[in-house]
């Protein structure tokens, strides 16, 4: 885009980071669907070597997720997984990172089965209570790792306060934004030293594709994620990255229908006799709705909520029709998901049971469909799971 022109984030996000094909002309980004370039003479090359190092498809995406978050150098890469495994390669044996309490359960598990392996210690917090966290800050913390809303109680983090104790400690604050996407909050404007997404849930917005993006306002930081990108290798490829883009076009208002659809369903559920608790960050009485109203311009398109004992879970997951069973969210469509036995598995039963991920707990991905349609689709999966 030219750079002269002063324009709004929902313009940023058709025409942000690198806009078209200046040799064609062509209005997208094309897919560099090539691993190679050709160099016109020994060190001589056109900016591109080789598209584990940088390809342009991906390069337009790196741009303008860099863009979008406010920072200076974004990275894509092959899962949400690679992009944080990639973020947790800046550390070495013998540092700690703190986790919130229900962090994603692939974030956990990797510190805990793979990072362990190497020395990498984590301890897991709850980050809501800042004296808490304040007290677990030694010289061997190094990172702050947080969702806000965390998956899948959607518990509310106060992010800038959070990184300003981390920068106190000499620690880097490290946001998953993945629920929120840079439309309803920038944690790198609110302090955080780099942002990470599983852009497979709304950035690209349709289900179908897995990809991962880091971003970062921190000169040094970019050079090191740029150097492992290069080194370890976990990039997106030329055309997820195409994809990637043109999920990232409709951002604005596909959120927009997930905010008014959501709104919708916590509503209804809320006044639902089957249901016991509602997890939804619109409610003005939910835990953390000021911090979150102070960070986020939105609540989000996830509700999780709790069914009532005379309510059989199997048979809610098993009658919902127009809402899939399924992994995943922030796609087009609704999707639920039963966290204790898929999202959140890898976390122990005594960790599930104490921070609240019960086994009748549901998450639901509002989708974009009509709202009548979902909340009819959950009535009658309610009403088809009461135990008679
Ligand atoms: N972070 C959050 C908040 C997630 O929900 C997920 C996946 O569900 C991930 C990270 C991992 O991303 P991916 O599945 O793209 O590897």
């Amino acid at each position: 885009m030219e750079s002269h022109m002063q324009t709004s984030f929902s313009t940023n996000l058709i025409h942000g980071g690198i806009d078209g094909d200046k040799r064609t002309g062509a209005v997208n980004v094309p897919i560099y669907q090539t691993s190679t370039y050709r160099q016109s003479g020994l060190g001589v090359n056109s900016g591109y070597e080789y598209s584990r190092t940088g390809n342009p498809t991906r390069e337009a995406l790196e741009k303008l997720i860099a863009e979008l978050e406010g920072g200076t150098a974004g990275f894509a890469f092959a899962s949400g997984m690679a992009a944080i495994t990639a973020v947790l390669l800046l550390f070495k044996s013998g540092d700690k990172i703190i986790i919130s309490s229900n962090v994603y359960g692939g974030t956990f598990r990797v510190l805990d089965k793979v990072f362990s392996n190497f020395g990498l210690e984590y301890e897991i917090v709850d980050t809501t209570d800042l004296n808490l966290l304040e007290s677990k800050l030694d010289d061997r913390v190094k990172a702050l790792i947080i969702e806000s809303p965390a998956n899948p109680l959607l518990t509310i983090t106060d992010i800038a306060a959070v990184s300003e104790i981390a920068h106190r400690h000499g620690a880097l604050s490290i946001v998953d934004n993945t629920f929120m996407t840079p439309y309803l909050q920038r944690p790198l404007t609110l302090g955080a030293d780099i942002v990470v997404h599983s852009a497979t849930k709304y950035l690209g917005g349709h289900s179908d594709l897995i990809a991962g993006l880091a971003v970062t306002n921190n000169a040094d930081l970019a050079q090191r994620l740029a150097f492992i990108q290069n080194a370890t290798g976990g990039i997106l490829e030329p055309f997820d990255s195409w994809l990637l883009i043109r999920g990232i076009k409709t951002l604005s208002v596909r959120m927009d229908r997930h905010l008014e659809n959501s709104k919708f369903a916590a509503e209804f559920l809320r006044s639902h006799n089957g249901v016991t608790k509602v997890y939804y960050p619109g409610f003005e009485d939910f835990v953390g709705y000021e911090i979150h109203k102070k960070q986020a311009s939105g609540a989000g398109g996830i509700i999780s909520f709790v069914l009532s004992d005379n309510y059989d879970i199997h048979e809610f997951y098993k009658n919902v029709k127009l809402i899939t069973l399924a992994e995943s969210l922030g796609g087009v469509e609704s999707l639920v998901c039963h966290p204790a036995s898929m999202t959140h598995a890898s976390i122990p039963y005594e960790i599930r049971q104490k921070v609240g991920i019960v086994d009748t707990l549901v998450r639901l991905s509002v989708g974009i469909e009509d709202k009548q349609d979902i909340v009819n689709d959950l009535a009658n999966a309610l009403d088809k799971s009461i135990v008679r």
